[in-house]
């Protein structure tokens, strides 16, 4: 073999090192988290935080295949509290509460019979994501009341709370904090008439500040962060929220299968 041919062998093989194949395989809880799925509009900004109904089938079929249960939140907290292990578990999450959800996502968990989990932001359930500036990014129809109802009675998908407005919890007064915190479980307990166990921090922030991530545990079973990994198990619930897996728009299987191994898909 000639210096040419061995030298894009290098290179490919220097490339290859920028995805987590060569990584250990990490044990502990798999949560994947998703936004919206659908087809992203063609000016949005965010185009990672969407997933096409078709991947997001596959993904699904993907787990079943490999025999990972596919679990809801009440799950979660028997394997919590028997200490069960949690290897061959996956939670399936959902931020902010889309519309898209209702319409894409739903059909697709009933289809195979598995569990969803949807973190919903209370003050905009039947309007838009106010939160984001629409020249950047195109504001979408939230899940209505009606429709949230109607997926929980189907018990396919359970809910969690991603607070009443979606702030970035360490800007705002600590007062006014506690209060996203506290109301949004309050308000949601009140509408599916069933206690609220799990909490997402909107953009991942004030997870790792120990002032709030007190007052969320003093409300809730499970906190999740936006950090990317894979949570050991038992729990440190004590010192560390759960942190989640995300699956970028144009990630696939060989994403998703590194992911759920070693924590993540790339290194860089
Ligand atoms: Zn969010």
């Amino acid at each position: 073999m000639n210096v040419y041919y061995l030298g894009i062998i290098f290179i490919i093989l220097g490339y290859s090192f920028r995805w987590s194949w060569w990584l250990k395989n990490k044990k502990g809880l798999k949560v994947l988290v998703y936004h919206k799925v659908g087809y992203p509009p063609k000016f949005s900004k965010l185009k990672e935080l969407w997933v096409t109904p078709e991947n997001f089938e596959k993904h699904i079929s993907y787990l079943l295949r490999n025999n990972y249960k596919i679990i809801g939140f009440s799950d979660l907290k028997k394997y919590y509290d028997e200490s069960k292990p949690v290897d061959d578990v996956v939670l399936i999450t959902f931020d902010d509460g889309y519309e898209n959800n209702y319409l894409y996502a739903y059909p697709i968990l009933k289809k195979y019979g598995v569990k969803g989990n949807i973190f919903v932001v209370y003050n905009t359930i039947g309007k838009t994501n106010i939160w984001h500036n629409p020249k950047t990014e195109p504001w979408l129809n939230m899940a209505t009341k009606e429709q949230l109802i109607e997926m929980y009675k189907s018990g396919i998908i359970e809910f969690g709370s991603h607070t009443m407005n979606h702030p970035k919890l360490e800007n705002i007064p600590f007062e006014d904090a506690v209060w996203e915190i506290i109301e949004s479980k309050k308000q949601l307990e009140n509408l599916f008439q069933n206690e609220i166990i799990s909490f997402a921090y909107p953009y991942g922030n004030g997870a790792y500040n120990e002032k709030i991530r007190k007052i969320v545990k003093e409300n809730y079973i499970f906190d999740f962060s936006f950090k990317q990994g894979i949570t050991p198990w038992p729990w440190d619930r004590e010192n560390f929220p759960i942190d989640r897996l995300f699956i970028k728009y144009r990630e696939g299987i060989f994403d998703l299968k590194l992911h759920l191994s070693k924590g993540r898909n790339k290194i860089l």
